[in-house]
């Protein structure tokens, strides 16, 4: 039998004997997963216009385990896009703010930014995204319109840009989700909420991508490895020679480090408190470890002599404000830029002699490595797809979605690198 015959015999096969109606949508789209977009899109028709019933994992407290949930997803509105998503992976800003520890707590809600998914269905308006898409939600975005997405510089959009406080979409304020048994709302999260099998995301933060990619790799670019290679290529902007220090050697600092290789840096420091980043700092080509609870003084003289006086650029990927004072003393005079990624508390206070500045010290920070999501993006994912970035060496651990909180316990132990969850498994 010709293979797609086979894929809908199956496929029929399978929603006749299905007892329970509520999965047949879901567990339809279980059985194409490993099918061709053609039939991905001719099936999607079906679902488009209705709600989808489906799972999600639902942080319903500050710091208490995600509970997988039965949950509703309605259609896409006006430049809406609704995404089959088929792999998230957990980046630290989810659990900074499922902690809630600094920021006003907003639950229930689906957390989740760092995915990638095909796209279902399509909302009014929207003309460059079409069923089948392979595609990136992004947690900023581009509108394309106003006067910072038309700035050559800046990629903070007046309509997309990161918003953590939004809780629904921008169109009408309401939430797209709800639970299946009592139809109460979830919020959404950074416009994206990827924990969940379907999601609802502006069509201005959706990136195509090339069919070909591997869609469990291809997750990271949404987040993690855009902004620690963006950090280093439009940010801090090294010369060629330069010497790096990265405070935090997570996903984002080893992705800044990455960066920090293809600029052409002769010393690449990582510094991190974990002493098992050692490993890592080795296995990404790293040229020193600096671990600063090894040392009687603080960090930044360490630094200061191993390069002779300071570094020529400082990458602040830990999210702990202390880290990017460090960053700032350890920079050379005359030239050093430190450049702020990482997410501080939400009342942590940046404190520094001001004669820094007179010494010609510049400090800057940046979101998503300063990355014009729709258009500069793709620069990235040319990369990958010609084999010039590797992205599997960030993946240490892999779970369903059932086993959600794993990936929250690795990285609270500082477990390896990033975890992939597979959204359909
Ligand atoms: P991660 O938890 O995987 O890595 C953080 C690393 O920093 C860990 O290895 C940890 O041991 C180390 N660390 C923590 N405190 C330290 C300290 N005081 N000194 C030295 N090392 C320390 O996190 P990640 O996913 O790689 O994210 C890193 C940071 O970047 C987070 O704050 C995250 O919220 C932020 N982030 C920002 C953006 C952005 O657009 N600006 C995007 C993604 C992530
Ligand atoms: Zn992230
Ligand atoms: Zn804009």
């Amino acid at each position: 039998m010709h293979s797609l015959q086979k894929q809908r015999s199956l496929l029929f096969q399978y929603l006749r004997s299905s007892s329970n109606s509520n999965n047949i949508i879901h567990n339809s789209k279980m059985i194409l997963s490993s099918s061709s977009s053609l039939l991905l899109a001719s099936n999607f028709s079906s679902t488009a216009g209705k709600v989808i019933p489906c799972k999600a994992a639902v942080a319903w407290e500050a710091g208490k385990p995600l509970v997988i949930e039965d949950v509703e997803v309605a259609p896409p509105q006006a430049k809406e896009v609704r995404i089959n998503i088929k792999y998230s992976s957990l980046c630290h800003t989810d659990l900074y703010f499922w902690e809630s520890k600094s920021v006003p707590p907003i639950f229930p809600r689906i957390l989740g930014h760092e995915a990638s998914g095909v796209v279902e269905s399509v909302g009014d308006g929207v003309s460059n995204l079409k069923p089948g898409d392979h595609v990136l939600p992004l947690f900023t975005g581009e509108c394309g319109e106003c006067p910072n997405c038309k700035c050559e510089d800046s990629n903070m959009c007046e309509v997309l840009r990161i918003n953590p406080t939004r809780e629904g979409m921008i169109s009408d304020g309401k939430s797209r989700f709800s639970t299946i048994k009592d139809k109460e709302p979830i919020s959404h999260f950074l416009g994206t909420s990827t924990f969940s099998q379907y999601t609802v995301v502006h069509s201005g933060s959706v990136v195509k991508i090339n069919p070909t990619l591997p869609l469990d790799k291809a997750c990271l670019l949404s987040c993690s490895i855009s902004t620690g290679i963006g950090s280093i290529l439009n940010v801090a902007k090294p010369k060629k020679g330069a010497s790096i220090a990265i405070f935090g050697l997570g996903t984002v600092g080893l992705a800044a480090a990455e960066g920090a290789k293809i600029a052409g840096a002769s010393r690449i420091i990582g510094i991190d408190k974990n002493p098992n980043k050692l490993e890592y700092a080795r296995k990404f080509g790293l040229t020193d470890f600096v671990n600063p609870e090894e040392h009687e003084r603080p960090v930044h003289e360490v630094l200061k002599e191993m390069t002779n006086g300071g570094v020529d650029r400082c990458i602040e990927c830990t999210g702990n404000i202390n880290a990017l004072m460090s960053a700032m003393e350890a920079l050379h005079d005359g030239w050093g830029v430190a450049v702020l990624v990482g997410v501080p508390s939400g009342d942590a206070v940046f404190k520094t002699n001001p004669f820094n500045f007179l010494n010609e010290k510049t400090i800057t920070g940046t979101t998503f490595g300063n990355y014009k999501p729709k258009t500069g993006l793709p620069t990235l994912v040319d990369m990958f797809m010609n084999n010039k970035l590797e992205l599997g060496k960030f993946i240490t651990h892999r779970v369903p979605l059932s086993e959600i909180n794993k990936a929250f316990d690795y990285m609270i132990k500082g477990q390896g690198l990033r975890t992939i969850i597979d959204m359909n498994d």
